[in-house]
């Protein structure tokens, strides 16, 4: 076995192999950029190397500074985590030829599985269906819309070296055939450095489902079951799932011959992943195969009581894999959901900036059966920088049935509390409320079918409205307490008989009373006479109101405003404001606030660099029109006119590189 493995990653991936190498009493080196200095991946390993300045091509990306960092610590392995250096087979063949041991496929088969294009050809000789397509390389227009009207439209045009869900596009005509070919190939050269790009049948509202691989280096090859990864944004997943709620046991197990008969083909040897889109009539198709450990891979761990990075390590170091397919069982539901540093209030834009409080859920198993499991990657004062991926932890619940882990996910995500950086909690929490996310009703078209226009927080439901109002009543019952007692009066003030209050809460106005009673403070929603009992210990100041109500458990996120609190549940977020019945009749003589006027310009909507401007100064645009190209976080972004008008000033040019809300042109 490894005396030493350095983990040539950051972020949450580093952290968690760094866990699972010090348990099996392996020394750690972690490795990190500039803007890394004091990031956590750092902080836990055993010893850490600065390779370099913050841009990951001069750092992570960088296969000299690695294997210089692995010969100054005598590092014997390396783990290269996801992303970077991961799927390079000539990172491996590096390192090989330095002695040292790359934990993951052999070079041959990372070259074979890396391209998109030559991946789909071998698929293909080895009987594994795959999608529609023209299975070569596309650059020029026109020879792009005669394939594409061969296949028939949409059809999807994706990067031969993609991942991440970039360097992908889909044109529904020819019309949108030039600039999609543009993007996916500019985004291409800017993420992978090869703008090869092929087409195939785009599959309307499909499935993701893929399969798990372990493989050692004596032939021997398993599954570990499916996962499915159809809850996505920008073709890249944020909600996965192990087992699919699509699959039968005939499907899947067809499925997972088919994943072996091409893990086959390629002698694989490590931990690996076999994707398919599949039909809703469980038809499915290869898609690739990632020859590395997946951001999702917890998900098939909790299910299977596998330690996939223990396993890699060791078909690594040579050991044959001791689990046999029989050994292999699926027990109860998992799911995680990734949290993003992104604003899904506004197109799920990345966000960078430090990280003022960071508070996540417990981490471990209930009574219930329910296990919840957090990797991550950061800590509270910590930053999140712009140069990566803005992935800041990974929540993975566990529970003997998929109702019973949604909500598990849902409870969790209540209490999980940040604040400094966007991010998309909120979201998460909508999709775990959603109906049709419930029924298992899903399509890889899931986010942009339920939440079509730009996500507003759920709206409240009957249910939702009393909770939050018996939230907003007990805790300006407490606050006052508080105010009393800090006033100067010696006995806290006590409700001795009913008090009434009128709450605001999303603009609407609701009559209650609060009465304080031996089991709690009791909550009437006066024009329903519905009464809930609420007990909290909750103090003033703290972000997240933990309780019961009627006995049931909830949390929910607070944030105070000058007059009242914002309130997050569920995906829900709604002000609130507590008012005496006296204070309500003077706020209505206070003359509303009259509207802005409509936006004048156009702001740069996250950090990032000016790649193009598309319009020039004096030219009347359309509402949707394409206006500039920022990119930023690795992902080219079009901006779009919101309305029809006229631009009157550019105030950026291609190549600058703008700061958050910086003014990029103004309109007439
Ligand atoms: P998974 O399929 O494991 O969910 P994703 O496809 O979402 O993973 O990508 C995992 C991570 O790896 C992302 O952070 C993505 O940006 C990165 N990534 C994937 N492929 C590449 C690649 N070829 N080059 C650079 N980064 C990549
Ligand atoms: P990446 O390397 O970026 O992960 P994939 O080929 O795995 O690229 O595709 C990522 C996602 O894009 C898939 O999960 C799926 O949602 C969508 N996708 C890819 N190809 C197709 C297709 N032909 N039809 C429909 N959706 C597709
Ligand atoms: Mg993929």
């Amino acid at each position: 076995m490894f005396k030493k493995i350095l983990i040539a990653n950051r972020g949450e991936i580093a952290c968690r192999i760094n866990r699972t190498a010090q348990r099996l009493g392996i020394a750690t080196v972690a490795v990190y950029s500039t803007a890394d200095a004091r990031a956590l991946h750092v902080r836990m390993a055993d010893e850490a190397v600065h390779i370099g300045p913050s841009p990951a091509a001069q750092s992570y990306l960088s296969m000299e500074r690695i294997i210089e960092a692995c010969k100054r610590t005598q590092a014997d392995a390396v783990h290269p985590g996801y992303g970077f250096l991961s799927e390079q087979a000539s990172f491996a063949n590096a390192l090989a030829a330095e002695g040292i041991v790359f934990i993951g496929p052999n070079p041959r088969a990372m070259e074979a599985m890396g391209d998109k294009i030559e991946s789909k050809k071998l698929a293909s000789a080895a009987n594994v269906s795959t999608v529609a397509g023209h299975i070569g390389s596309v650059s020029n227009g026109a020879e792009a819309a005669r394939i594409a009207k061969q296949i028939g439209y949409p059809v999807m045009i994706k990067a031969s070296a993609g991942g991440g869900g970039k360097g992908m596009r889909i044109a529904y005509s020819a019309a949108e055939m030039d600039e999609a070919l543009e993007r996916a190939r500019a985004e291409a050269a800017s993420a992978f450095g090869d703008d090869r790009v092929f087409i195939e049948k785009y599959i309307v509202n499909p499935r993701h489902i893929e399969i798990q691989i372990l493989g050692d280096k004596r032939g021997n090859i398993i599954h570990l079951g499916e996962r499915e990864c159809s809850i996505q944004r920008r073709n890249q997943k944020i909600v996965e799932e192990a087992p699919s709620p699509l699959l039968d046991e005939a499907t899947r197990q067809a499925m997972c011959e088919q994943a072996i008969k091409l893990a086959r083909a390629v002698n694989y040897d490590s931990a690996g992943t076999v994707e398919f889109v599949a039909g809703q009539d469980r038809s499915f198709y290869f898609l690739e195969m990632n020859t590395r450990l997946q951001v999702e891979h917890p998900v098939t761990e909790l299910v299977t009581g596998t330690d996939l990075v223990e396993q890699m390590i060791r078909i690594a170091a040579g050991e044959s894999l001791a689990l046999k397919q029989g050994d292999v069982q699926s027990k109860g539901w998992a799911i995680e959901s990734r949290i993003y540093a992104e604003d899904p209030f506004r197109g799920f834009m990345p966000s960078s900036g430090r990280l003022k409080t960071y508070r996540p859920p417990k981490e471990g198993q209930s009574a219930r059966g329910v296990t919840v499991r957090l990797d991550s990657g950061v800590y509270e004062g910590g930053e999140i920088p712009v140069y990566y991926d803005p992935i800041i932890a990974k929540l993975v619940v566990h529970a003997g049935s998929r109702p019973v882990a949604i909500e598990a996910m849902a409870a969790a995500l209540d209490t999980f509390y940040i604040d400094g950086i966007r991010h998309n909690i909120q979201f998460l929490a909508a999709v775990m409320g959603n109906k049709n996310w419930r029924s298992g009703n899903i399509s890889t078209g899931f986010i942009e079918s339920e939440f079509p226009s730009r996500f507003m927080g759920v709206s409240l439901d009957r249910d939702l409205e009393l909770k939050l109002l018996a939230v907003a009543g007990a805790m300006d019952h407490r606050e006052s307490e508080r105010r009393h007692r800090v006033s100067g009066q010696l006995t806290p003030r006590r409700i001795k008989a009913t008090e009434r209050r009128v709450v605001k809460l999303a603009n609407k106005i609701y009559p209650i009373e609060l009465t304080q009673n031996a089991n709690g403070l009791s909550v009437v929603h006066k024009a329903l006479n519905n009464a809930l009992v609420v007990r909290s210990k909750w103090a003033p100041g703290q972000p997240v109101w933990q309780g019961e109500i009627n006995d049931e458990f909830i949390s929910v996120q607070v944030e105070r405003l000058p007059h009242g609190y914002r309130l997050e549940h569920r995906g829900a977020s709604v002000t609130a404001n507590v008012q005496s019945e006296r204070q309500l009749q003077l706020a209505r003589l206070v003359p509303p606030k009259t509207v802005g006027k409509l936006c004048h310009d156009l702001r740069c909507p996250m950090p990032g660099l000016v790649v193009s401007i598309l319009v020039t100064d004096g030219q009347d645009v359309k509402a949707g029109d394409s206006l500039a190209v920022i990119e930023a976080m690795k992902m080219q972004n079009v901006l779009r006119a919101e309305r029809d008008c006229r631009v009157k000033n550019l105030r950026a040019a291609p190549g600058d590189t703008l700061a958050f809300d910086a003014v990029i042109m103004e309109f007439e």
